[in-house]
């Protein structure tokens, strides 16, 4: 997308068709018709080149606003804030608690516009509001909780050491954990609040400073959430949000070289340039990346929980989903009720605007994702593979897809092997145990998988031969700011959430002293 100079007409009223097929004007929450600036040290800014670019409403493709085009210039501003801010500023000597309550605080507020912040979602995202309001913001609000617990929790250890060649010496040995510094953060779109709580929490916790990149489809509940950091009592300059397209500002970031660490969910064609970028400072790097997640069904299953799981694997979030269950692999025992049971699934979901009551599945984020899915989709037919239910581009506005479910797949499709992000699956008859592990673990990703039986034995034998870095057994999709969430392969490094994703914002300091 190219950024353009800011439109004064700008869009107050974004239309959506209603359910019944005509159209009806949704009235736009007023701040989204405030003008958009930058968080910069604590001041709300216009980019430096003064470009903006349009947010679009996904169910009908029209502007729902302008917001700023930062580049280059505005992220050397917002890092040296961040830098300045991690230096010397407040944050440095507040103690762990004042730190975590900060947090808390901020968690607090967004429960107090949790109604807003689900409009915003769906908006911006295309999301149905209601599953926004339910999932994407009281995740977001328990992430920030558990992270504020974390501030005051992040303490070293002591060593008895036995130095040989310092005989009859006695040391005091410790370690301390110390915040890493500034980091740099780009999100996706696909849960665009959530995606910045899962990166903001654990920086804010270890006492870093940030500067935050939103995806330029959905920079809306970033902006909105910087307004309540600054609400919340977190010191200027501490985060930092330039909203700007990727090849300008979120690649001046990855470059950056005020930047001590750079925390990146995406593609993997994305994350692989981000490694370049910061190689040459040798950045820290963290990354969440893509996956093509097995789904496993096996002969004892229940298939009254199976079925719908199954369903529900791969169309959440229209399987915009990095995890999303895109490979179903069914014994041959069940394979023709499953399908037929995730088919008929498929067909009764509602589609339409996510600011629909009644909708439960939104349009794809952008025309670009809609080409991309219905691109794959064509490639799949063409090379074989056969639609049970849907298969094409639902309506004619706005980008929606048709709940899709794949069946006649083959190993080294496209459609089996690259993540194609949108409502579709393939699903694949196994007769042999070792043979559908095998399957699943043949691919480049290795970001979650599931597995479906009512056997204890198998489930444990099968979560620990699946190469993934979630495994969920008779359930999918299941998140807790508590339980770390990350790819083996090119899934991904490191750990978002729990405890692990701490250990990626701080460094280990030993200190010994003698004694
Ligand atoms: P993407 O390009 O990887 O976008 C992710 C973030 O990276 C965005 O903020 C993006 O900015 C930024 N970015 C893009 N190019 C960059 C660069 N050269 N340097 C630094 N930052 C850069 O993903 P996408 O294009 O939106 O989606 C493409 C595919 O990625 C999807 O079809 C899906 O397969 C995958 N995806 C995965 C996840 C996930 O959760 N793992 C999420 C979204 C997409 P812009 O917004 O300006 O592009
Ligand atoms: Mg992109």
């Amino acid at each position: 997308m190219k950024a353009s100079k800011t439109s004064s007409a700008r869009s107050s009223r974004a239309k959506a068709p209603a359910t019944n097929g005509t159209t009806a004007s949704i009235e736009l929450p007023p701040w989204v018709r405030e003008p958009k600036r930058l968080l910069i040290n604590g001041k709300w800014v216009d980019a430096a080149s003064g470009e903006t670019f349009a947010t679009l409403d996904p169910s009908t493709g029209e502007t729902l606003c302008h917001v700023p085009a930062g580049d280059k210039q505005d992220i050397d501003k917002a890092v040296a804030a961040a830098r300045a801010a991690f230096e010397s500023g407040p944050w440095r000597t507040m103690t762990s608690s004042e730190r975590g309550r900060a947090i808390w605080r901020l968690a607090d507020l967004l429960e107090q516009h949790i109604d807003e912040f689900a409009t915003l979602e769906s908006l911006d995202n295309g999301k149905p509001r209601a599953v926004a309001r339910v999932a994407d913001v009281p995740l977001a609000i328990d992430l920030f909780r558990y992270m504020a617990g974390w501030a005051t929790k992040l303490h070293g250890s002591t060593f008895p050491i036995s130095v040989p060649y310092a005989p009859g010496a006695r040391f005091f040995s410790y370690t301390q954990r110390e915040p890493i510094g500034v980091v740099g953060q780009i999100i996706p779109w696909n849960f665009p609040l959530l995606m910045a709580a899962w990166k903001l929490g654990p920086a804010l916790a270890t006492g870093c400073t940030v500067v935050l990149k939103p995806a330029e489809q959905t920079p809306l509940s970033a902006l909105r959430l910087g307004e309540l950091i600054q609400q919340a009592g977190i010191p200027d300059g501490v985060v930092n949000i330039v909203t700007g397209l990727g090849e300008t500002a979120g690649a001046a970031l990855a470059g950056h070289p005020g930047v001590d660490k750079i925390a990146f969910t995406g593609s993997t064609e994305v994350g692989k340039l981000i490694v370049k970028a910061a190689a040459h400072d040798l950045k820290k790097v963290s990354l969440e990346l893509g996956g093509k997640s097995p789904n496993i069904i096996l002969p004892d299953a229940d298939l009254e929980t199976a079925i719908p799981g199954a369903a529900s694997a791969i169309f959440f979030n229209h399987g915009q989903c990095c995890c999303a269950g895109s490979r179903l692999y069914v014994h041959t025992k069940h394979f023709d009720t499953v399908v037929e049971g995730v088919a008929a699934a498929a067909k009764k979901i509602k589609v339409g605007p996510g600011m629909s009551a009644d909708t439960e599945m939104g349009p794809l984020v952008s025309e670009e994702q809609l080409n991309r899915v219905m691109g794959l989709l064509k490639s799949g037919q063409a090379e074989g593979a056969k639609p049970l239910a849907g298969g094409a581009r639902h309506g004619k506005s706005g980008y929606f897809v048709q709940p899709t479910i794949l069946v006649n797949t083959q190993p080294g499709m496209r459609v089996m092997e690259e993540e194609i992000f949108g409502p579709v699956v393939c699903a694949v008859p196994y007769t042999d145990e070792q043979e559908v592990i095998q399957a699943a673990n043949n691919n480049i990703y290795g970001l979650a998988a599931a597995v479906w039986t009512s056997n204890l034995s198998k489930a444990h034998q099968i979560a620990s031969a699946i190469r993934a870095g979630t495994v969920w057994v008779n359930c999918y999709n299941i998140f807790d700011a508590a339980l770390p969430f990350g790819g083996y392969k090119q899934s991904g490094w490191g750990r978002e959430m729990g405890a692990e994703a701490l250990e990626l914002y701080t460094e280990t300091k030993s200190v010994c002293i003698r004694l």
